[in-house]
This record gives C-alpha cells, sequence and structure tokens, in this order.
C-alpha cells in the first residue's frame, strides 16, 4: 500500500482560517510576527513609520529637541540606543531561533560575540531579507488610529507618504508591536522647579562629548545606567550614580573607577545647583541624567477603555498578549521585559498565529479573565506594584515554554537558558569584561551543533 495511512484517517482538523491582519511596527517583534502569521497562511500588512525596518536597532545620532522628551508635540526619534552600544546578550542567546545570529562572512560586519548595535540592524535586516518580509512592509506609514468598527473588525488608519492622513483599512485583527522603549519616565525630585542645572533622559543620549568637565549625577541602576555612566566617565569630572538599590549596600567610589561614585536615591535638589541624597551628602551638579526607564505608550489605540496602561500596567491582558474581551482579534507582542526578546517574540508569534486561524484553541473569555485575575492577586499578595507587571526575569522561560507548548513548538533550548544565567552572573561580577572574556564554551558549541540541525 504506497499511502500506510489512507486506511487509518487522521482526526478531522478544522479548516485553517486565514484572515487579514495588520501588525503595527516592523521592529524585531513585527518582523517575526509577519513571518509567522504568513506562515500560518494569513494575508499581512505591516505598517512602519519610519523608512526602514528594525525598531530600536536602527541607531540614529538626531536626539528630540525636549532632552527630557516631555513635550507632547516634539519630533519622537524611535531610537534610544547611544552610540557605545554593544548587545548586553551573547549573540547565540539573543538570535531568533528560526535565524541563529551567527557571525556573518560578509564585508565589514562585527563578528564579536557581544556585537555593537550596527551589527543587530544587520542581522535583522538579513533575517527579513531570508524570508523576504521587506515585501510585507509598508514604509513611511505611522499609524495614527486603530479602532473597532462592526462585526469585530478593527479600522486601521495611517499617515500617508504626504503627511496626509490616509483612508481606514479594515482587518480581521491587529498586532501591537511598537516597542516600549521611546516614551521617557522620569523620576521626581523635590525642588526640580528650581534647581539651575541641565536634565537628559537616557533616551535623548548618544555620546559622551557634551559632558566634558561636567558633574553628572546620573539616576537609575539598570543596564544602560551601567553602560552611560562609565561612557560618560571617560570625559566628565565626575559621575555620581543614584539608585535605590545602593540603599542599603555599599555606597562611595566604584572600585575601579576614579570618577564614579555610588549614592543612594536623590533627597532634593536646590537653587544654589546641590544635589543631596538620602544619607545626606550634598554635591554641586551640572547635569541630573534619568536612566529611569520608559513607559507603554499606545497613542493610535482606541479600545472604548477594554484596554488601559495603569502605573505601567498594560491590562487586562492574558499572558501578557490577549484582552480576553477583543481576544484573538488584538494582541500585543514584546511587552515582557527583563527578558531574551527576539525568541519571546517567536514564541508569542506563533502563538497568536495559531490562534487566530483556528489551529490553536484559545481559553474562554472567562477562563482567561480569571487567570488574569489569579496573577494580578499573586503580585499583589507579594508586594510587587503594577509596574512590575511585565517584568519577567526568571519566570520568562516557564513563560516560553507555555506557549511552545500551546503552539507545537520545541522549548526552549538546555544551553540558551544555561548561557542567559551564566551572561548574568558574569555581568554582575565582571561588568567591565563580560563582553569579552568567557569561559563558556562548552555552551557555546552546544549552541552552534544545535543551529546546524534545528529548522523551526
Ligand atoms: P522596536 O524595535 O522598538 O520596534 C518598534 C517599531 O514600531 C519601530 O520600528 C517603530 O518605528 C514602529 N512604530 C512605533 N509606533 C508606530 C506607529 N504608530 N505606526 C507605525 N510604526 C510605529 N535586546 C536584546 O536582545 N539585546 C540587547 O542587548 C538589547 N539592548 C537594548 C539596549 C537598549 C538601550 C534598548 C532600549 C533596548 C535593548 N534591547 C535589547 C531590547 C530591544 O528593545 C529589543 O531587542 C527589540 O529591539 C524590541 O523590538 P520591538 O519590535 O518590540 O520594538
Amino acid at each position: 500500500n504506497p499511502n500506510p495511512t489512507a486506511h487509518f484517517p487522521l482526526p478531522a482538523m478544522p479548516p485553517l482560517v486565514s484572515r487579514s491582519v495588520a501588525v503595527i511596527g516592523a521592529g524585531a517583534a513585527g518582523l517575526s510576527a509577519a513571518l509567522e502569521l504568513r506562515r500560518e497562511g494569513h494575508s499581512v500588512v505591516v505598517y512602519e513609520r519610519e523608512t526602514q525596518i528594525g525598531g530600536t536597532w536602527a541607531y540614529t545620532p538626531e536626539t528630540e529637541i525636549d532632552p527630557m522628551g516631555l513635550n507632547p508635540n516634539r519630533k519622537v526619534i524611535h531610537s534610544s540606543l547611544y552610540s557605545s552600544l554593544r548587545t548586553n546578550l551573547p549573540r547565540e542567546v539573543m538570535g531568533f531561533r528560526v535565524y541563529p545570529f551567527v557571525a556573518s562572512e560578509k564585508p565589514g560586519r562585527d563578528p564579536r560575540r557581544f556585537p555593537g548595535h550596527r551589527e543587530v540592524l544587520e542581522y535583522l535586516r538579513d533575517f527579513a531579507e531570508e524570508f523576504k518580509l521587506g515585501e510585507l512592509v509598508r514604509f513611511g506609514r505611522e499609524v495614527l488610529y486603530v479602532g473597532l468598527v462592526e462585526d469585530r473588525k478593527w479600522a486601521v488608519r495611517s499617515k500617508k507618504g504626504n503627511g496626509e492622513d490616509g483612508d481606514d483599512e479594515v482587518y480581521d485583527a491587529v498586532v501591537v508591536c511598537n516597542g516600549h522603549y521611546t516614551e521617557p519616565r522620569i523620576a521626581e525630585i523635590p525642588g526640580i522647579d528650581e534647581w539651575p542645572g541641565k536634565q537628559i533622559h537616557s533616551h535623548n543620549y548618544r555620546v559622551p562629548d557634551p559632558f566634558r568637565d561636567q558633574v553628572v549625577v546620573l539616576i537609575g541602576s539598570s543596564a544602560s545606567a551601567d553602560d552611560i555612566s562609565r561612557d560618560i566617565a571617560r570625559v566628565a569630572k565626575e559621575v555620581h550614580i543614584a539608585s535605590r538599590s545602593v540603599q542599603n549596600g555599599v555606597t562611595g567610589k566604584l572600585p575601579g573607577h576614579d570618577k564614579i561614585w555610588l549614592r543612594p536615591m536623590i533627597n532634593s535638589v536646590h537653587k544654589d545647583g546641590t544635589v543631596t541624597f538620602q544619607d545626606g551628602n550634598e554635591i554641586y551638579t551640572d547635569v541630573i541624567l534619568h536612566c529611569t526607564g520608559y513607559k507603554y505608550h499606545f497613542p493610535f489605540l482606541e479600545t472604548n477603555g477594554i484596554v488601559t496602561v495603569e502605573d505601567n500596567r498594560v491590562g487586562p491582558l492574558y499572558k501578557h498578549i490577549f484582552p480576553p474581551t477583543l481576544a484573538p482579534w488584538l494582541s500585543f507582542v514584546g511587552l515582557p521585559w527583563k527578558v531574551v526578546p527576539f525568541p519571546l517574540f517567536e514564541f508569542q508569534n506563533k502563538w497568536i498565529a495559531g490562534v487566530l486561524s483556528g489551529r490553536i484553541p484559545l481559553e474562554s473569555k472567562e477562563e482567561m479573565m480569571a487567570d488574569i485575575e489569579a496573577f494580578y492577586s499573586s503580585l499583589e499578595a507579594s508586594g510587587i506594584p503594577n509596574r512590575y507587571t511585565h517584568q519577567m526575569g526568571e519566570s520568562q522561560f516557564e513563560y516560553d515554554d507555555w506557549l511552545a507548548a500551546k503552539s507545537g513548538s520545541p522549548s526552549t533550548e538546555e544551553w540558551r537558558k544555561q548561557m542567559y544565567f551564566v551572561t548574568g552572573r558574569r555581568k554582575r561580577s565582571t561588568p567591565e569584561t563580560y563582553r569579552d572574556h568567557w569561559e563558556d564554551e562548552d555552551l557555546i558549541s552546544l549552541a552552534h551543533q544545535d543551529f546546524k540541525r534545528h529548522v523551526l
């Protein structure tokens, strides 16, 4: 019998339905959405405000007119990258699973394991080219409005190339991939209105030169606060890092650095230009640099109050993706932070694509709501404020595995998890050198074995 399954018919599968889907943004999340949606048989249009793909990774020396990024009428610059930025994840961990981020043989490329930002943009371009994703993107089309029309469909209005508002276009579903590192969050500082110094948010930080011979107080303790303080210390007179995390720990000079001090949070600032820290120390300061993170921001989205952003919680969202009452016709990709972003986007997008086609059943509205409520209660019980709702850290792999199981994809590779944790430990213990010295050769070789046979 040439067809051994002929007498054993496969269980009936519902026919897969092809939907029309609008994706907002052609950064890493939107490109991965385009790929997974098209693979599932949907018809996809990606709207991209800029004239190129890459989102965050499309570095520009340009900054906004308002260095704090607060003026609502300012021309928004999307990327927050600074010139010296190198990745904080090794390329093996960081890359898409479907298209490993291995060193390219093309001329002029950066083969380092923790490459500079330009290399990530080149990699995203290679990825888009490999899967012919560029043809799905409408460039220079800023989405101005997304809202429901009758029959549970969505109207999408975008700016045309000539700057005029385009007509509404109607889709079955919208996938929001607009990134969340553009709209600054600012620390509130008592006395700031009368303080005569300069303030800037890290969104508008590019190079250290403007800080030459200045006394700079940098607020924050994230990866960019680490990088930027060291970058600026090369030319500044003094750099003081004010952060919550040192409050109970050690303050004073940062070991190995002449010009960097660790301080507790700022208590107040004064007319005479001084900054007082919570331990009573006071210094004259030229510049306060806010490395205080970003806000989720969806200025185009009209859901009649169904989806809100409160203290940086986007909700209610089932698994950080679907608002239950609008699921699966509206979804958000890439909200989780402290994660390995590109693979997480793939897991999320495969699930969304499969749910939209009807291949993967979605829980009922009530079940999704109950899950969200249980999640919020658990955060509250642990004293975790709303603004940490989408922070994952260690729990990300469990989340990825859940999504993988739903979509029938292999879960996160063991080497990737281990490499992520090893790198995190090295980053904390040797922040100056972790990008150039490592000891996880065994994991690198496992990764490369996997890359050779992996087809996802
Ligand atoms: P983005 O890359 O921000 O893309 C969003 C896209 O949406 C943009 O192209 C934008 O133009 C478009 N858009 C927005 N609004 C509209 C609209 N209304 N209409 C049309 N288009 C719109 N990740 C790592 O894996 N490794 C790292 O080392 C790393 N370092 C980072 C360092 C910094 C300083 C920052 C800010 C982030 C870093 N990240 C890193 C995280 C990084 O954000 C993700 O890697 C990833 O680029 C996020 O992709 P995204 O598609 O979600 O968002």
